[in-house]
């Protein structure tokens, strides 16, 4: 079968490889799709991560199951949350997956695994419906922040991002307002729509030093920072600004499925809107990494179908 390996910094290719079959407590999944994460593109550009999560946004149907496997079976409809599945078919632990609704759309399913992290995320900063909300960055993690900020009854959630087509997305998909951060101080901007108060939540969904000033400087007193954007260099805060405000800023890296689902079901939004293209396998790297890292102007969630 084949499958896309990453080998290094701007090193991907696409090879054949042997099919295997599942060991005890894993099943097999044939790939439907694979999305893109920032995380894939990270290790793209700057190097791989310490246990590379490389491609593990996928969703399929099992193909097989191995020994002791309880509760899956041929044909189950699953996300496989596990890294290798730039591939025609990945093999999972059971607890690596979980099962999809009949009915959902297969495009859904491939945009679940970053709705979870927002979900888990957003639980984690125990948001309130009255929360105002400040977003940095409108890719698809700022956007998946925003639509699970919708679900949770959110009403006001202001948003940055340097490219206009995130931006309008971000408005398309419920942000109160949405500018670019280069051109107007989002700290003031914040205070100024908040009578001085600053916003309740700020979450940090790009990754450098400059967003992360932002969200810190345009939190109010006792706010909460989230922080979930992917860091490749130290970044340098006002150490002051966070102690006298007093400041709760919480990292998150997991997901929340359970949550992600229910949003899903009660919460009226459309997670599969990122979707901006879906490409083949052979196409990865140019039709894929190479178009993000690009700073396209278009490009948002990119899909591979195998
Ligand atoms: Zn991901």
């Amino acid at each position: 079968m084949k499958k896309a390996i990453y080998h290094g910094i701007r090193n991907i290719t696409v090879e054949e490889v042997p099919d295997t079959a599942p060991g005890p407590g894993e099943v097999k999944v044939k790939i439907r799709y694979c999305g893109i994460c920032g995380t894939d593109l990270h290790e793209y550009l700057h190097g791989p991560f310490p246990e590379s999560p490389f491609g593990h946004e996928a969703c399929g149907n099992i193909a097989a199951t191995g020994p002791d496997v309880t509760g899956y079976a041929v044909g189950d409809r699953v996300c496989a949350v596990t890294p290798g599945a730039f591939s025609e078919a990945v093999i999972c632990p059971t607890n690596r997956l979980f099962k999809i609704p009949e009915k959902m759309d297969w495009k859904r399913a491939a945009v679940l695994e970053p709705l979870s992290g927002a979900a888990y995320a957003l639980d984690r900063g125990q948001v309130k419906p009255s929360d105002t909300v400040f977003i940095a960055g409108a890719g698809t993690v700022g956007l998946m922040l925003l639509l699970g900020l919708k679900a949770t009854g959110v009403q006001t959630v202001f948003m940055t991002d340097v490219l206009e087509n995130r931006r309008k997305k971000a408005k398309e998909l419920g942000a109160t307002m949405a500018w670019n951060p280069d051109e107007i101080k989002s700290p003031a901007r914040i205070k100024e729509l908040t009578n001085g108060r600053g916003a309740d939540l700020s979450i940090e969904a790009v990754g450098i030093e400059a967003t992360l000033k932002d969200c810190l400087a345009a939190a109010r007193y006792q706010g909460t920072v989230i922080v979930q954007g992917i860091f490749t260099a130290r970044a340098g805060i006002n150490m002051l600004g966070f102690v006298s405000r007093e400041t709760t800023m919480i990292g998150t890296n997991s997901i929340n499925p359970a949550l992600a689902m229910k949003w899903l079901e009660t919460g009226n939004i459309r997670p599969e809107g990122i979707i901006t293209d879906i490409i083949s396998l052979s196409d990865i790297v140019k039709g894929g990494f190479d178009v993000l890292a690009g700073k396209s102007k278009t490009a948002i969630k990119i899909l591979v179908e195998p």
